[in-house]
């Protein structure tokens, strides 16, 4: 089973490559992924597959591969969205959008995904069960992509699903999963605080917002190293205030956000909690006034062990088994996270780092090592194969 399919991965290696580099030249934003639909339409219908767009009323795509005879039904996952990031790279692969850029590494993953699907086309009368290649909208921004995919009942029929992410904090020639919490839960909040404003040598007749926000960064960063269980991992951090304007005036209105992230629902819902409470104290304290916007963002990514074991396994059998291992918790958050509250599956992070690629995830000198896109499809086919009780 492996030698074939690397051996055919390698021979179409340089077309999968251009289409990623097609891709990351023409990015398009979460929920505006319109031509980008069409393009993978295009090459779907070429493999011969059975195609539906329009899925979940967006620019979702699913396509089945019915194999030769009955058996369960994998799904493979790919997100293919570009975020609002103007590229810098400057080569001649960089995106011709300005302000929107692949900058995730989205691109990639549907490359990889359309290389499993051509793959899996060509030995269809070897595979017994189906295929179910989803390839997915607006991962980057919340409620995601996903959730629309779900309600528009694309787990339906599906035993197992799979995803994979290219990771460039990871090396190239590693993969990464497993069993149970691996990425986070990401929340977020907006609030605005309504003081009373006036001179700033006359502050008694005043309410400060600027102090009331001030107390309340301070204040925030109790929940984590007060509220919750040390031994369990959480963030709560403030990224922005605002506040005021001039030396001698007192603030009328500032306004702070912030992320919470946790692994679990106790822990996701006791950080709420106190958010909420200690926004509500400290303005009251002061006799400040407050509007809180709260979001609940994707769900932590809990895999699935026994997708899990055999997506490692499929992993091992890609790259040895001494590029695998088990990673710690990671901070940020994937809607992928979805599927997997739904139906069992596992996601799995395919190192993509090297010269090159030493850039973050999001930054605008991202880029990745596209040897991994190979190695993201090869693990793609043998799990699912694997999964299928498939052998070539
Ligand atoms: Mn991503």
């Amino acid at each position: 089973m492996n030698t074939y399919i690397k051996d055919r991965t390698a021979e179409i290696y340089p077309e999968m490559v251009a289409w990623r580099r097609y891709l990351h030249q023409h990015p398009e934003l979460s929920y505006q992924e319109q031509a980008t639909s069409r393009w993978i339409e295009e090459k779907l219908i070429s493999f011969g597959l059975e195609v539906q767009v329009g899925v979940g009323g967006g620019y979702g795509i699913t396509a089945l591969l019915k194999g030769n005879g009955i058996g369960p039904t994998v799904a493979l996952r790919a997100d293919i969205d570009a975020l609002p990031i103007q590229d810098e790279k400057g080569c001649d692969y960089s995106s011709t959008v300005p302000g929107v850029m692949h900058a995730c590494g989205h691109d990639g993953h549907t490359a990889a995904l359309l290389g499993a699907a051509k793959l899996l086309s060509e030995i269809k009368d070897k595979i017994t069960g189906t295929i179910k290649f989803i390839f997915q909208p607006a991962e980057e921004v919340t409620p995601g992509g996903a959730k629309t995919m779900i309600e528009a009942g694309v787990l339906t029929d599906v035993d197992a699903i799979y995803g994979i992410h290219l990771w460039t904090p990871f090396p190239l020639g590693t993969a990464s999963t497993k069993a149970g919490a691996l990425m986070a839960a990401a929340d977020e909040f907006e609030l605005e605080i309504r003081g009373k404003g006036g001179h700033g040598g006359f502050p008694h007749v005043t309410i400060d917002s600027l102090l009331v926000s001030a107390h309340l960064v301070v204040n925030l960063q109790t929940i984590v190293s007060r509220s919750l269980n040390p031994v369990v991992p959480s963030v709560v951090t403030v990224g922005s205030l605002s506040a005021g304007q001039g030396y001698n005036v007192i603030a009328d209105r500032a306004t702070l956000k912030g992320t919470v992230r946790s692994f679990d629902e106790t822990t996701r819902l006791l950080a709420r909690k106190r958010v909420e409470e200690i926004i509500d104290h400290t303005c009251a304290m002061f006799g400040a006034d407050y509007t809180l916007d709260y979001k609940m963002g994707y769900p932590p990514l809990i895999n699935h062990p026994a997708e899990t074991k055999i997506f490692a396994e499929a992993a091992c059998e890609v790259i040895g088994a001494a590029g695998f291992n088990e990673p710690e918790l990671i901070m940020a958050a994937e809607d992928f996270a979805h599927y997997l509250t739904v139906i069992p599956g596992s996601f799995l992070f395919v190192g993509a780092g090297g010269e090159g690629a030493e850039y973050a995830h999001h930054h605008p000198m991202f880029d990745l090592k596209e040897e991994a896109i190979g190695s993201a499809t090869r693990i793609l086919c043998t799990v699912a194969l694997k999964r299928l009780g498939c052998r070539l």
